[in-house]
């Protein structure tokens, strides 16, 4: 029986990820009044004081506070574009295609993938290191 109760605690915390992203969802879907997603991309005017939507559509001439090696064309940032549009390329001959398509793949599906397959190494890896620490408990009293 307690290995039973263990079972299904093990399963319900394996699984609350997944249902948690499945409410949420549906919350959003079945939300009313409906929430409002923007349909078109905002056109704001350049501020010099912070970014805003002029940045994202025409390239941000702001100095950034995170280092180029992260954000820079020649930084991580630009690594992952060109490996976006390196992935598109495998799957269309359409460039914006084939990098909307390679989002989705990396962004939509491996990411959550792997994180998935973290949690659950993590909750393997508590389970065993709380076995061994009830065998070398039991191996001190015997
Ligand atoms: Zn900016």
């Amino acid at each position: 029986m307690i290995r039973y109760v263990g079972l299904m605690r093990s399963t319900l915390v394996a699984l609350f990820p997944l249902a948690l992203v499945a409410a949420l969802f549906l919350g959003v879907v079945h939300a009313r009044p409906t929430p409002s997603f923007r349909r078109t991309i905002p056109q704001e005017s350049f501020r010099t004081d912070r970014c805003t939507w002029y940045c994202h559509n025409h390239g941000c001439r702001h100095k950034t506070s995170l280092p180029d090696w992260l954000t820079s064309d020649a930084g991580a940032f630009g690594f992952t574009i060109r490996g976006l549009y390196a992935l598109g390329r495998v799957v269309s001959n359409d460039a914006p295609t084939g990098y909307g398509i390679a989002n989705l793949l990396v962004f939509c599906t491996a990411w959550p993938v792997l994180t998935y397959g973290l949690w659950i190494t993590a909750l393997l890896q508590h389970k065993s290191l709380k076995r061994e620490r009830a065998r070398q408990r039991h191996a001190e009293v015997a």
